[in-house]
């Protein structure tokens, strides 16, 4: 069973002064996780998870994230800026961006970020905008599909990022003959993994290319960057990842490949987004109508622009009525917003307690790739974020949008 982090008591008292639909965060939840992914990876001395700032861009969950010792992983200007205002520096940024504008490379390197680069023509481009930095990272794209278990899990042939395996090589010698001394290398192929066997095997090829591409090149690597796609379980009763065993299985591999290599001093990163944010935040809204036409519906005051996944991607999220958490689900609804999109539904078909308007729900997981999605379609303005202290105190991290705010960049 999923459970909501706060109760209806709770959503009432916040209601008072936060009116729905807002975006709750769990301090607590955020903080224990990224406990357990930083003792998972402690046997790796260099290790570090540079948070994708995309999946939650608010400065106060950075910050939280900066006091748990992880790094920020941004991939555009305004992200750069983001974490230079939180007090980020130097090798506490990763770059990862793509289809790069020269003002982004150029903040990038005045923050001393850790560039990871796209494209093998960013080398030169990169080299006449700033000059190359000593340490720098390429981002690798294997093509074919990725699978794992069998299973087809995504496909890089068909995805825009990353250097071949031939440019990587090309790349690491063209790097070293423009300045580079330490090298990093990246890839990202499969997203919201459920399943404790991708990092390993990511690592595994990851690790085989660092130790081809050291033996080739000379390059020094410094570190290998697992990136994001450590999934959640969105469904109730699907298995959660156990991070544990994977920071284990990722160790075993690293001592299988890297250390026989004479890159035993590597250190890992990763640039978890979902899993870091996602099962820590939430969509609190409220019924505010019931339509009995051709289906049930319950109409809420939230929509798909404060949360597009389901419209978008077809995506489950759970949805807890607060204080019927024991009611029978004995009726079948599309819960929706209020675009005029009928995709706007954040859930169809699904059996529920009974909801009366008034009523408050929960949407879960929405903590990564939520609030950052929105948008302002047919007007609709973006929500408040909510943070959860450890103490219970409810702390207001983003103010609602206004319609000044909506009107602001227009001319009339
Ligand atoms: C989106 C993204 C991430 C985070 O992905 P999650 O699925 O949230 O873990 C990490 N790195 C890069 C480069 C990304 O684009």
């Amino acid at each position: 069973m999923k459970k909501p982090f706060i109760t209806k008591r709770q959503a009432e008292e916040i209601k008072k002064k936060y009116p729905t639909p807002f975006y709750l965060y769990d301090e607590k939840g955020i903080r224990e996780n990224a406990r357990r992914l930083q003792k998972a990876f402690s046997w790796n001395k260099g290790f570090k998870e540079y948070f994708a700032v995309k999946a939650t861009p608010n400065p106060s969950i950075l910050k939280i994230l900066k006091e748990e010792g992880c790094g920020v992983d941004c991939s555009s200007l305004t992200e750069l800026m983001m974490a230079q205002r939180c007090g980020f520096m130097g090798d506490e940024i990763m770059f990862s961006s793509n289809v790069t504008p020269e003002e982004d490379y150029r903040l990038a390197g005045s923050l001393k970020a850790v560039i990871n680069l796209d494209d093998i023509t960013h080398i030169d481009y990169l080299n006449s905008l700033i000059g190359i930095p000593e340490l720098i990272g390429c981002r690798f794209n294997p093509g074919g599909h990725f699978e794992l278990e069998n299973q087809i899990m995504d496909n890089p042939g068909e995805a825009k990022y990353g250097f071949t395996r031939a440019q990587l090589s090309q790349g690491f010698k063209r790097l070293q003959a423009l300045g580079a001394k330490r090298f990093g290398l990246h890839a990202f192929l499969a997203s919201n993994t459920n399943t404790n066997a991708y990092y390993p095997k990511l690592a595994r090829l990851l690790f085989e290319t660092a130790a081809e591409l050291h033996e080739e090149t000379g390059a020094p690597i410094a570190y290998v960057n697992l990136s994001g796609g450590i999934g959640i379980p969105y469904r109730p009763g699907e298995k959660p990842n156990d991070i544990a065993f994977i920071g284990e299985a990722v160790r075993e591999v690293f001592e299988e490949i890297m250390v026989p290599a004479g890159l035993g001093g590597a250190a890992i990163y990763t640039e978890l987004g979902r899993f870091m944010l996602a099962p820590y935040g939430a969509l609190v809204t409220t019924a505010i109508h019931k339509k009995e036409i051709h289906k049930n519906y319950i109409g809420v005051d939230a929509c798909a622009a404060n949360l597009m996944r389901p419209a978008m991607y077809g995506a489950y999220h759970h949805i807890t009525v607060l204080g019927k958490e024991d009611a029978p689900l004995d009726h079948q609804y599309d819960v929706t917003g209020g675009l005029c999109e009928n995709n706007d539904k954040f859930a169809i078909d699904r059996m529920l307690p009974k909801i009366e308007t008034g009523d408050i729900l929960f949407i879960h997981d929405a903590g990564a790739h939520g609030f950052a999605m929105g948008y302002n379609y047919n007007g609709k303005l973006r929500s408040a974020e909510l943070l959860l202290r450890e103490n219970g105190e409810v702390q207001m991290i983003r103010r609602a949008e206004t319609p000044d705010d909506y009107f602001a960049t227009l001319e009339f």
